[in-house]
């Protein structure tokens, strides 16, 4: 099993390579250079297995040897485990042939610790193997760095550093990120905005020497490890519901399309997906897009649903890869035209292949106020504004309404307390696990928005010297 760059002219490597170092050489974004094939019969055989079995049957073919079974196995088991519904990701039903399936009871909260949960043990899995450790940086504004922190606490070969903007993330994300008091994590509010903590993080990826010194990585969302743990949602929804016997749509909110993008690899390996349905809130370039064929850059406000307030879609080029039929010098200029103009026009041939596929429609902060009320009303749930716009964009894509649509819930409501409040009146409690989120102690530094003080403040602090750790 090997991966290709996206802008071919990276070295082939396998799913170990692939993992730790993220982004290709050539800036392009690893894909498989053949999809594995998933038989009827196999998912047929999945169909009554719990989400760790699937997960293991679904993510081994592209490991491709390269971790244990035994191990991956054990891996998957103790990730799930640690997760606060039985069903891992339940599904409920929100109307004829409408379901919800809920992504949101990881440790933080988001459907992103499905995936980071079992990457923190993959990294340190590999890096054991190898004798290495790596320095994980990242800016967040929100959901991802504590996401990546609770993936990565107690992990014996990694330090985290997660630069968030000082006072400008929610109570609830601060704190995800705050209480972790565990060796090697570090939660750093830095005086600026979040593209000075991207800003920062850019420059310690740019110094080659430092880099090199404290073997910098990153778990963002182009790692495509990430996106191939996501695939596993999408089988285990549609073979609940009755594939390979039947097709199953799904609605996803989307930002950097690499949730989505899963459900996509999913059909590739054989999953009977019928319709994937694209959500954007009013930052909306990728609606835009599937409509008519221009991706071309606006300017982001603000929304009530803020990890989906992006400018432009990182996992995106792994689509393009696909509509360019895998021509990665093709990818390369396109996305060179694209940098010098802020646009680029895919022809109608290459468009209608996307749309084979791909839905899309949009709903902003009005829409997403409507959606919440009007779902909670009629079924008694409560979602959180992400997962308003999924349930949203499915019922305004809907199509055959025989084919079950399966919403993705991808935040809990009490994570975004306020815009749930405002338009029920209810505020959604924390699950039980962390009702005691605001009585934790909080562990974070403050530092200038300065990449010689980072620097220096990741000199001192590590390779597990924790000892040195200026608390506040
Ligand atoms: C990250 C995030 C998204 C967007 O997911 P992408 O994979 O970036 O498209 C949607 N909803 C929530 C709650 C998120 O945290």
């Amino acid at each position: 099993m090997k991966y290709v760059s996206t802008r071919g002219d990276a070295p082939e490597l396998a799913f170990d390579d692939v993992l730790l170092v993220g982004l290709a050489t050539d800036g392009g974004l690893y894909v498989p250079a053949e999809w594995p094939q998933f038989s009827p019969a196999e998912f047929e055989a999945m169909a009554d297995l719990s989400y760790a079995e699937i997960a293991f049957r679904v993510i081994r073919p592209f490991v491709g040897g390269t971790i244990a079974d035994d191990a991956l196995k054990a891996m998957i088991k103790e990730t799930y485990a640690g997760f606060g519904h039985d069903a891992v990701a339940p599904l409920k039903q929100i109307g004829t042939n409408e379901w919800l399936m809920e992504l949101f009871h990881g440790p933080t909260l988001a459907f992103k610790d499905f995936a980071l949960q079992l990457v923190g043990r993959m990294f340190d899995h590999v890096l054991a193997a190898r004798g290495e450790r790596v320095t994980i940086i990242g800016a967040t504004s929100g959901d991802t760095g504590s996401a990546a922190i609770e993936a990565c606490r107690d992990r014996d070969n990694i330090d985290v550093y997660i630069l968030f903007p000082e006072g400008r993330v929610s109570e609830v994300q601060q704190r995800q990120m705050t209480t972790v008091d565990a060796a090697g994590i570090h939660a750093i509010a830095v005086d600026g905005t979040f593209d000075d903590c991207q800003d920062l993080v850019k420059a310690m990826f740019n110094d080659s020497q430092f880099r090199s010194a404290h073997n910098l990585s990153a778990v963002n969302s182009i790692n495509w490890a990430r996106v191939l743990i996501q695939i596993v949602y999408y089988v285990v929804a549609a073979v609940r519901l009755g594939a390979p016997r039947r097709a199953v749509s799904f609605a996803v909110p989307t930002g950097n399309f690499g949730n989505v993008l899963a459900g996509w690899a999913a059909w590739k390996c054989g999953l009977t997906v019928d319709r994937l349905v694209v959500g954007t809130n009013s930052n909306d370039i990728l609606f835009r897009f599937f409509e008519t064929g221009e991706m071309k850059i606006a300017g982001v406000e603000p929304t009530l649903s803020p990890s989906m307030d992006i400018q432009v879609s990182s996992n995106f080029e792994r689509l393009l890869f696909d509509m360019l039929d895998g021509d990665g010098a093709a990818v390369r200029e396109w996305l060179a035209d694209f940098r010098e103009t802020g646009a680029m026009l895919v022809d109608d041939r290459r468009l209608s292949k996307a749309r084979g596929k791909f839905d899309a429609a949009r709903l902003d902060d009005d829409g997403i106020r409507w959606v919440i009320r009007n779902v909670f009303e009629n079924t008694g749930e409560l979602l959180d504004p992400h997962s308003a716009i999924g349930v949203d964009v499915a019922r305004k894509c809907r199509g055959d309404n025989a084919v079950p649509i399966v919403s993705l819930a991808t935040a809990h409501p009490a994570k975004f307390p306020d815009a749930v409040e405002a338009a029920t009146g209810i505020r959604p409690p924390l699950p039980s696990r962390m009702a005691d989120l605001f009585d934790r102690v909080e562990t974070f530094d403050t530092l200038a928005n300065d990449a010689a003080a980072l620097q220096d403040f990741i000199r001192r602090t590590a390779g597990g010297k924790d000892a040195a750790k200026v608390g506040t």
